[in-house]
């Protein structure tokens, strides 16, 4: 359901229809449109929910880090 007009289907005066699609999400792939939270990592853009749905060994990997388990290796 529509978080601004309450149906499932917008009408036309429905100001989420009427939003500008900026940006598209590399996650979801769906539009990251104007007003909302997004992040660029290397170029591609994602929504700020997207990243905070994917696993931190994922989103280190965007980031291009990795998980290290520490100790002393000769
Ligand atoms: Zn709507
Ligand atoms: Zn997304």
């Amino acid at each position: 359901m529509c978080l601004s007009c309450d149906r499932d289907i917008c009408p036309q005066n429905c100001p989420e229809i009427n939003r500008k699609e900026i940006y598209v999400c590399a996650e979801c792939l769906e539009g990251i449109v104007e007003g909302e939270i997004y992040a660029e990592i290397d170029f591609s853009c994602y929504h700020k929910a997207c990243l905070e749905a994917k696993p931190l060994e994922d989103l280190l990997e965007l980031f291009g880090c990795e998980l290290h388990k520490a100790g002393l290796y000769i």
